[in-house]
């Protein structure tokens, strides 16, 4: 009860949405082919928190809105949706996306102060990002001085440390400066030293696109950032990166901030203008693009992702790579931008790189943005699932392209002694710099894939 009067109503069902939402639900025909790629019941093995579960709740929201608002248990089932996508991904009737993005709304805007809310205007700026992978850095060094080297089980151990050292842990941790990361791959590598420098300017055609800053990669990864355009340019991307572009609005939206999200929508937008030259918005995170791309048809340039861009663009070939790889798919890329093929073909054009498919390719590793910070314990059981089969391929490296998935991962690699985990767009810049400089200066050529990979 006391649970009760903290909180406010909720929105009802849209107007006019109702029957649509009803129609869909009745397309559910409790298959279940949706379970196993749900985290939230992998971790909990509650149907409570799986997207069956959650659809029969959202039918009771449909019917009686104000009953199921009123009503904490609900509201819990439907707030713990990470909105992953996963379960519409397999779902053979179509159904979950739409139903439960409106009821887990509903759940998220029904709170009178959501626990990271608050948060909310400070991850959306880069200098306040870079301040909290400062505060991070200097929180594991703190926690390696207190506790050793295996500072995140023993933090695990403590009760009372144990949200602290998550949170530190999962900050995303930059791979650092070029000569860093070089030295870093070179040593996982093996072989001659890669020189360090700038990647060549490769002739022929060239596309103007507008380059998107998100937030996190600009103020987590900002090294990561610039390799990432560098990448782009040398596949023959002409950037404009001027427009004053603001957050693109995942983060409030996530955080049940609809009218902020709607306000740096409108500012993007008036920031790009009507987009001409260019022939796209390029995004480098997953979320951000997922964001972007929902917000219709008033973009003046449709949204791609910079690896959909990449794999998508005839390009000069890379250097060898001989590692073993695993790929962790970063769901608002995978599920919310249907980008499977394109980092895998990417990847398979790196001579000697084998890449490795890990078991569960297609469930969250827990991240979830705001969500992981709302919900701790669910959080650090879908990180240390996902850590358990990334590590269980063997890989030398992980790599993916969200820095929340990248921070999540690398902190349940780290707490089983696992492979580490760096950007994609690090890896493939690596391998760019690796490319025979007679190679690097031809001119971009039809993407070539060999065939055999595990
Ligand atoms: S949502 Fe789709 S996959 Fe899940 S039980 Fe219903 S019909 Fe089956
Ligand atoms: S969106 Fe993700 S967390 Fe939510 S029900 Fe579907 S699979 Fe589970």
């Amino acid at each position: 009860m006391a649970e009760r009067m903290r909180t406010v109503s909720g929105p009802a069902p849209p107007p006019g949405a109702g029957p649509t939402l009803e129609a869909l639900l009745r397309r559910c025909v409790q298959c279940g082919l949706c379970l196993p790629v749900c985290a939230t019941w992998l971790a909990s093995g509650d149907e409570t928190y799986s997207p069956r579960g959650r659809l029969l709740l959202t039918g009771q929201w449909l019917a009686e809105p104000e009953a199921a608002l009123g009503d904490a248990s609900w509201r819990d089932a439907l707030d713990t949706c990470i909105g992953c996508r996963a379960c519409s991904a397999v779902c053979p009737s179509g159904v979950p996306h739409e139903l439960l993005e409106a009821a887990a709304g509903a759940a998220r805007a029904g709170r009178a102060a959501s626990g990271a809310r608050w948060l909310v205007p400070l991850l959306e700026r880069p200098a306040w990002l870079r301040a909290l992978g400062v505060a991070a850095a200097a929180g594991r060094a703190a926690f390696t001085v207190a506790l050793g080297r295996n500072w995140r089980a023993r933090g695990e151990r403590l009760p009372a440390l144990r949200r602290l050292a998550r949170l530190v842990g999962t900050v995303p941790r930059a791979p650092g400066s070029d000569q860093r990361l070089l030295r870093r791959l070179d040593g996982l590598a093996g072989g001659a030293a890669t020189k360090p420098g700038p990647l060549p300017v490769v002739p022929g055609p060239r596309e103007k696109l507008l380059w998107f800053r998100g937030c996190a990669d600009e103020g987590l990864l900002p090294d990561s950032a610039r390799r990432l355009r560098d990448l782009l340019a040398w596949a023959g991307a002409d950037l404009d990166a001027t427009a004053p572009t603001a957050c693109c609005g995942a983060l409030a939206e996530h955080g049940g901030c609809a009218g902020r999200a709607a306000g740096l929508r409108a500012r993007n937008l008036a920031a790009w203008g009507d987009g001409s030259p260019a022939a796209a918005i390029v995004t480098a995170a997953a979320g951000c693009g997922v964001a972007i791309r929902d917000y219709g048809p008033a973009l003046p340039a449709p949204q791609i992702d910079a690896i959909a861009w990449l794999a998508r663009r005839a390009r000069p070939p890379f250097g060898s790579v001989p590692l073993r790889v695993a790929l962790h798919d970063p769901c608002h890329a995978r599920h919310g931008q249907g980008l499977v093929a394109e980092p895998r073909d990417l990847l398979r054009a790196i001579p000697g790189l084998t890449l490795l498919e890990p078991d569960e390719a297609d469930v969250c590793c827990g991240s979830g943005g705001l969500w992981s910070l709302a919900h701790p314990q669910l959080a650090a059981e879908a990180g240390r699932r996902k850590a358990a089969v990334l590590a269980g391929t063997g890989a030398d490296l992980v790599v993916t392209a969200n820095p929340g998935c990248l921070g999540q991962i690398a902190d349940g690699l780290a707490l089983r002694g696992g492979p580490a985990v760096i950007p994609l767009g690090d890896l493939l810049w690596y391998a760019a710099m690796r490319a025979p400089a007679a190679a690097a200066g031809r001119p971009p050529g039809p993407l070539a894939v060999p065939p055999a990979c595990t």
